[in-house]
């Protein structure tokens, strides 16, 4: 039995990290199975808007202003055109919206626009969620008022490792803006990246922060780093995709409740390793707004990956993913009656 903990210590998290491999996922699976339909997954989209020129120095970000990425770089986009993009969600399917700004924090000028989008978002029916960087109290309450639903705000890695990797903001001031976003009533999405050149110590760390918080945040990130040429961490040594996965089957027993997001970094990922994800109890997955350019080859392969596999999105009945699930499901569905579809039940029979 898997019990909801806040008091995990190192030893014992390296303890779960060292493990065999088989054992660390069969604990995994049945963690995973105690709470969640092991063959389904979530699925998520995300619109940035406002992209590039961001004051912070996070090492691996493309969208760092002390880095030259070559990125295009974008103000603030309009309301209208941020309800636009949201209406063209809508009809691919999405039921949640994501919106990412490139900010240290939102400022007093921009903040009457971002509550303009939740309100006019979740006016077309969308369930709304937000990253833009650190809040205070009061803009926290500005953005639960206006009925903002998620809050993301990503741990990234240690506290001991944290400021080899960003200098321009502390490890507190995470905790404080995380702390906020709780007390106001609105879920946490929090999470971190791996092959950043952290120990396997910072590794357990990551983990215990997040798990020994009063309360588990409803959505756990676990990235892969995407080296971009032009960033300081452009030549990181790769990870070992064990030991990837491994960090999946941990977070899956220590925060047994959350949503385990594979997320940046899976396009780097093959489908063997998307399915060990998967079995290590990882149930969320990010299109991003490519999902928004009908034939998006990437959906596309999701779809597929999803059809071999026999994994279902995952239903929500709070008006979440419903219909982008719904057409998912449909996609499955056709696979499974197609010539391509291997039946195992009726080549027994
Ligand atoms: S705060 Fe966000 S957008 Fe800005 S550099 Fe860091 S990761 Fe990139």
């Amino acid at each position: 039995m898997f019990t909801i903990r806040h008091d995990w210590t190192l030893d014992e998290v390296l303890t779960l990290l060292q493990q065999p491999f088989n054992d660390l996922l069969f604990q995994a699976q049945q963690a995973h199975r105690q709470h969640f339909d092991a063959n389904r997954v979530q699925v998520s989209t995300l619109l940035s808007i406002k992209t590039g020129a961001c004051p912070e120095d996070c090492k691996y970000c493309p969208q760092s202003g002390h880095y030259n990425t070559e990125l295009e770089k974008e103000k603030l986009l309009e309301v209208q055109q941020v309800l636009h993009e949201a209406q063209q969600a809508k009809m691919q399917g999405a039921t949640r919206f994501c919106m990412g700004a490139a900010w240290k924090h939102p400022s007093k000028k921009e903040m009457p626009y971002v509550l303009e989008m939740i309100k006019g978002v979740r006016a077309l029916g969308l369930e709304t969620c937000m990253t833009l960087g650190k809040l205070d109290e009061q803009q926290t309450k500005e953005l639960a008022d206006a009925g903002l639903d998620y809050y993301n705000h990503n741990l990234d890695t240690s506290p001991e490792f944290y400021n080899q990797i960003i200098t321009t903001r502390s490890y507190a001031d995470r905790l404080q803006t995380l702390n906020y976003v709780r007390e106001s009533g609105m879920k946490i999405c929090s999470g971190g990246i791996l092959g950043m050149g952290e120990s396997l110590a910072d590794r357990a760390k990551l983990l215990i922060e997040l798990a020994n918080l009063p309360e588990h945040p409803e959505s756990v990130p676990i990235n892969m780093l995407v080296k971009v040429p032009g960033t300081p961490l452009a030549d990181a040594e790769d990870i070992d995709p064990f030991d990837f996965i491994r960090m999946l089957a941990v977070a899956r027993i220590m925060l047994p409740k959350s949503h385990v997001r594979l997320s940046a970094g899976r396009e780097q990922m093959n489908e063997q390793m998307q399915a060990l994800a998967f079995l290590a109890g990882a149930n969320s997955i990010f299109y991003g707004d490519k999902l928004l350019t009908t034939g998006n080859p990437q959906a596309e392969r999701d779809r597929d990956l999803f059809a071999r596999l026999g994994i279902q999105p995952e239903q929500r009945h709070d008006h979440s993913d419903e219909s982008h699930a719904a057409t998912i499901e449909q996609y499955v569905l056709e696979q499974r009656t197609s010539n391509l579809f291997y039946n195992a039940a009726e080549q027994r029979a």
